[in-house]
């Protein structure tokens, strides 16, 4: 794990690790890429779209890192696609284990959900911007949380033996680092097949919504800008933004 230069900071209770580097983004104390903080307990964890993130003490990993991208609000979009991978190589690395990811920030394994994925921005239009990214692993799910996640999971202890979360934090911040570089330097072009092989839902009809809408398509997979593609009466369309969820229909 040569060259890593992240800086992990452990917590034992937060309200959240992703809260906690945004508000420094507001004081004086400066942050810089790589820049992590881990707790052993959330009290407020978050999905995307104020959902919440079950987050019992000591059971898993909770995780964000900062990193500065120079480019633009826009430019970030296509974060958690690579920040997907950067959880794959990883546990592929440390455990063997071959995860899918789901559009656009979701990791499952054997379409159980084992890890999620919130990516936040600070920034302006243009420029440079900010991001924090969040990443919970599950590792020992204790069954008092498990009662209150309303889909499928899974956690690591299910499926490996002997985890170290040491390591798991130490491989996790080598493989986000050198996922970032690359994305800084090509965007998704050198990452957006890839991705498309670990799609979990790869030609399968899905429903997107957007809390207001829904319809059904075809996934096609993401393109180079990570938006997925969705057939729908025969046409090809993508979509971006992170206010769309896709589920299986
Ligand atoms: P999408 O991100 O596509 O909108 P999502 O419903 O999976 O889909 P997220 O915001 O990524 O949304 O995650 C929050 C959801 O994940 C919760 O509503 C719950 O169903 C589930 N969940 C909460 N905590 C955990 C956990 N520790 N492990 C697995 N799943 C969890």
């Amino acid at each position: 794990l040569g060259g890593c230069t992240a800086n992990v900071e452990v917590q034992p209770i937060i309200d959240s690790t992703n809260s906690e580097l945004m508000r420094r983004l507001q004081t004086d104390a400066p942050l810089y890429s790589g820049s992590v903080l881990v707790a052993e307990m959330q009290q407020a964890g978050r999905g995307r779209r104020g959902r919440v993130w079950q987050s019992p003490f000591g059971a898993n990993l909770y995780f964000s890192y900062f990193w500065r991208l120079d480019d633009s609000l826009q430019a970030a979009m296509g974060v958690s696609i690579a920040v997907g991978l950067a959880v794959y190589d990883t546990l592929k690395a440390l455990y063997q284990l071959d995860i899918e990811l789901k559009w656009p920030n979701d990791i499952y394994l054997n379409r159980e959900k084992l890890a999620g994925v919130l990516v936040e921005l600070d920034g302006q239009p243009q420029g440079p911007c900010q991001l924090v990214i969040g990443i919970g692993i599950n590792l020992h799910m204790p069954e008092s949380a498990s009662q209150h996640i309303d889909q499928a999971w899974t956690d690591l202890s299910q499926h490996v033996q002997g985890l170290d979360k040491n390591k798991l934090v130490a491989y996790l911040c080598f493989y986000l680092e050198k996922r970032l570089a690359q994305y800084q330097q090509s965007g998704l072009n050198d990452m957006y097949l890839q991705w498309n092989q670990l799609n979990a839902f790869a030609g399968e009809c899905v429903e997107l919504n957007t809390g207001h809408r829904s319809w059904r398509g075809i996934c096609e997979g993401i393109d180079n800008q990570g938006g997925v593609r969705i057939r729908q009466d025969g046409e090809v369309k993508s979509y971006y933004g992170g206010e769309i969820s896709l589920r299986k229909a």
